[in-house]
């Protein structure tokens, strides 16, 4: 294998491993994101409740003054009751009495009702607002870890670029080009092998004199289909 095939094994190596470290950080970043997107509807989703809470308190506040005002309209109609002359206006009063006792009594029944909802609501919004406390410090913690992954992975990027550059420098200038441009256009892989005249990058059958032109290793090859850089790999050659 001439020097020139090594180094470009090697700077892919180095492209392909970069490659994945930078996958490797927005999967991290998408992984904090997620975690405070949730966070985020579950906050929009208490505020709701709150509001809510705040509704029913105002629903109860208003149905305690109808009761209040009920209650007066009775015991008005009670102070009546002494001035009547006749039974029948008595009676009648009586009765008018009666029926405003029945509907202060719904409305009480109504407004106990009302108080149970409001309270269970209030302990779902206590117990849900914990419930996000702990989610935030979750996504606290996820982020502390996230960053230090990011920094060690930033620095294991650079050393790579270091290196990356070393290997640049030994290749002449066409081959660099040609070399950057299918690793930018290739999903990354410029430099494939070739096991059995079959391209591994495309696995299309390489022509007799393309595996030719790899045994003289005079110039850089490139596949007919894919147009990777090839080079001949007679380890996994199969035993024929
Ligand atoms: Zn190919």
């Amino acid at each position: 294998m001439s020097e020139r095939t090594a180094v470009l094994q090697r700077l892919q190596s180095i492209d392909t491993k970069i490659k994945q470290l930078e996958g490797d950080k927005l999967y991290r970043s998408y992984d904090v994101q997620k975690k405070r997107d949730q966070v985020q509807q579950k906050k929009e989703k208490l505020q709701k409740l709150g509001e809510d809470i705040k509704n029913s308190q105002k629903n109860i506040t208003s149905r305690e003054l109808d009761l209040k005002s009920k209650e007066s309209e009775i015991h008005k109609l009670q102070t009546q009751l002494n001035l009547v002359k006749t039974n029948k206006e008595y009676s009648a009063i009586k009765t008018e009495i009666a029926g405003k006792e029945a509907d202060k009594s719904i409305m009480e029944d109504d407004i106990l009702r009302l108080i149970d909802i409001y309270e269970e609501a209030q302990q779902r919004y206590t117990t849900y607002q914990k419930e996000i406390e702990g989610e935030e410090s979750q996504l606290q913690e996820l982020r502390r870890h996230v960053e230090a992954d990011l920094k060690t992975i930033d620095a294991e990027v650079q050393e790579l670029k270091k290196k990356r550059n070393e290997y640049t420098a030994l290749l002449d200038h066409d081959t660099l080009q040609h070399y950057n441009r299918l690793v930018n256009h290739r999903d990354s892989v410029a430099v494939v092998s070739v096991v059995n005249k079959v391209c591994q990058g495309c696995f299309m059958s390489v022509t007799s004199q393309t595996v030719n032109q790899l045994l003289s290793n005079k110039e850089l090859t490139f596949c007919h289909s894919c147009g990777r850089i090839l080079y001949l790999d007679s380890h996994n050659e199969e035993q024929e």
